[in-house]
């Protein structure tokens, strides 16, 4: 049986392993797919403290991967299904996609979130024939094209501004008249030639057989529809958390994990850490601060069970 299991190895989860293990706990880092997360998807990050040069999200998270293998944590590659409490113990059994059982006193929830969809036609059936949802991985293939970024956060913005070292033209285009990402970006935005922002306006439908030659839109205001020739499509309208396997007495309405200011969840013992968590500002800096907290919670709980 571990100390500690911490699910998702984003820059929630590698700090927590980091501060677990420099504490002394017995744990396990679990990763569904590949140690990262949702930062490997970024182009560049200039809000990382450390950095005088904007760093890229794979490389970051590289660092932090290789950091905490070299201190000795293991990470392990599954899918946990529930979290279930043994009765009478103060221990946590977690049920694996493969059939495999985990035990453990603690765990710490860093699962992040998943990126919203516009399910709207022809984006389901067009993602990878030019409907993308990460311009680092898929940006090169639009060089001199024309393409659309949906959306108007921080990802939107910094993406467009990412996107035109490929893209000859990016349309921005946004549901409403204000962007709701950082001034610094939009003012990026707009001193941008082969940025176009187009307001007030939704995707309606992305258009094309095999591969994508279109995007239809309506303007809010006047409800006209229009299509827009183009080769690509980049969407960045948020995301959800991804806590479907936790109880749900830990969670809010929004599916997030309800924390304290220790990241403790109401189930002792479960911890959250990360964009997952409530009054999140999802940033990697407030991500990797939240798992050091949360696994330092996690050593004064298994303290004070007297282990
Ligand atoms: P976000 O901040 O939630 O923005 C999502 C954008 O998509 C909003 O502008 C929203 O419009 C729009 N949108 C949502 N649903 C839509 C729909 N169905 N159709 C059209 N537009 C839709 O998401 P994000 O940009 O991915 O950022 C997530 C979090 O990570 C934020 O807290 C952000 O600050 C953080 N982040 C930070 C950085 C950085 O600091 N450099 C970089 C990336 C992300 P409305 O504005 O009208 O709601």
């Amino acid at each position: 049986m571990k100390d500690l299991i911490i699910i998702g190895a984003g820059p929630a989860g590698l700090s927590a392993a980091i501060y677990g293990l420099r504490a002394g706990l017995d744990l396990l880092l679990l990763e569904k797919l590949s140690p990262g997360g949702k930062v490997m998807n970024t182009s560049e990050i200039e809000n990382y403290p450390g950095f005088v040069d904007p760093i890229e999200g794979w490389e970051l998270m590289s660092a932090m991967e290789g950091q905490a293998k070299r201190l000795g944590v293991t990470i392990g590659s599954g899918e946990v299904k529930t979290i279930e409490k043994k009765s009478g113990d103060n221990t946590f059994v977690l049920p694996m996609t493969d059939g495999t059982n985990h035990e453990t006193r603690t765990v710490i929830a860093a699962t992040g979130s998943n990126l919203r969809t516009l399910d709207i036609p022809g984006e389901k059936d067009l993602t990878g024939k030019g409907v993308s949802y990460c311009g680092t991985c898929d940006g090169a293939f639009f060089k001199e094209k024309t393409i659309a970024v949906i959306g108007g956060g921080n990802s939107a913005l910094e993406e467009s501004i990412f996107l035109t070292r490929f893209s000859s033209k990016v349309y921005l285009i946004h549901r409403r008249d204000e962007f709701r990402g950082d001034k610094i970006l939009q003012e990026r935005i707009f001193a941008n030639d082969a940025i176009e922002p187009i307001y007030n306006t939704i995707p309606v439908s992305i258009n094309g057989e095999g591969k994508v030659v279109s995007l239809s839109v309506k303007n809010k205001k006047t409800d006209e529809v229009r299509d827009i020739e183009l080769d690509g499509v980049f969407i960045y309208v948020g995301d959800t958390p991804n806590t479907g396997y936790l109880p749900a007495e830990v969670l809010n309405a929004r599916g997030e994990v309800i924390v304290d200011m220790k990241m403790k969840s109401s189930v002792p013992g479960i911890y959250a850490a990360g964009d997952l968590r409530s009054e999140s500002i999802r940033q990697i800096v407030t991500a990797a601060a939240d798992g050091a907290t949360a696994a330092m919670s996690a050593y004064d709980y298994i303290a004070d069970l007297g282990g």
